[in-house]
């Protein structure tokens, strides 16, 4: 049987609009696929687990107080996390933990939260927290060979700079930055997004293709998934992004 090992990170914490939802959903579909997906936590103060054993690490999203909460313990996870990605281990990161990860976050107060500088990437709030990006968002994305039109909610302050590999160019809402081209930011083994909502309920695409890399990646006989019918989750899709672009 195969199977998949998970590690969320910070759950009690990182949660914004249903983030964790991305787990149940990851689990559902393998389950629907007879792979086995364990999924453990880590929490501030948790024993320190082998990072490299997992093939997925994933970190949700929070507000600037939930950030500066988990900083100092992020930042002793930071050399297993980062070996564990250099190793193959997949990293899959929304909002809060999607800023966490690049140079630092510059809090609405001109805080800085250092980041683990795994990518070049660094987000800076803006000072008037009123001017947030907030709302639905599509993008336009590639997967599996596949153009793929993607649906989530953002909600940050945070403004994303230099972001070389973005996850997709922007069709309506904000993205990395207030009215940006570009939204979140891709690698083979990464993806990372502002789109809470929990994003995969919306995007089977996406969690197929986290999936189907956490099976591969180790083995040479390269697993084809059982397809699923996604004909509700992509008909609720295409009724909001028909809607939000007026078609
Ligand atoms: N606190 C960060 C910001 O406002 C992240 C928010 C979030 O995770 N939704 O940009």
């Amino acid at each position: 049987m195969n199977k998949i090992k998970i590690l969320h990170m910070y759950a009690d914490m990182l949660d914004l609009y249903g983030d964790s939802g991305n787990m149940e959903i990851i689990s559902y579909r393998c389950k629907m696929r007879n792979i086995e997906c364990i999924i453990d936590k880590y929490s501030i103060d948790s024993e320190k687990p082998d990072f490299s054993s997992y093939d997925l690490i994933y970190i949700g999203g929070g507000a600037d107080l939930e950030q500066q909460h988990i900083s100092e313990d992020l930042q002793k996870c930071g050399d297993d996390i980062k070996s564990a990605y250099k190793k193959g281990t997949f990293l899959f990161l929304i909002c809060g933990g999607y800023q966490l990860l690049g140079k630092y976050y510059r809090d609405a107060d001109g805080v800085d939260i250092p980041g683990l500088g795994l990518f070049d990437y660094y987000t800076i709030a803006e000072p008037n927290r009123r001017k947030r990006c907030i709302g639905n968002v599509i993008i336009r994305t590639e997967f599996m060979g596949k153009t793929v039109d993607i649906l989530g909610f953002e909600n940050h302050g945070g403004q994303t700079h230099g972001v070389k590999t973005p996850l997709g160019s922007v069709l309506y809402g904000h993205g990395n930055c207030t009215k940006s081209s570009y939204e979140g930011y891709f690698e083979e083994n990464v993806i990372a997004t502002y789109m809470h909502g929990p994003c995969l309920a919306k995007n089977p695409e996406i969690s197929d293709y986290i999936i189907k890399y956490c099976l591969n990646r180790d083995s040479n006989e390269k697993v084809v998934l059982k397809e699923l019918d996604d004909a509700l989750e992509k008909d609720c899709r295409q009724v909001m992004i028909d809607r939000l672009l007026n078609k």
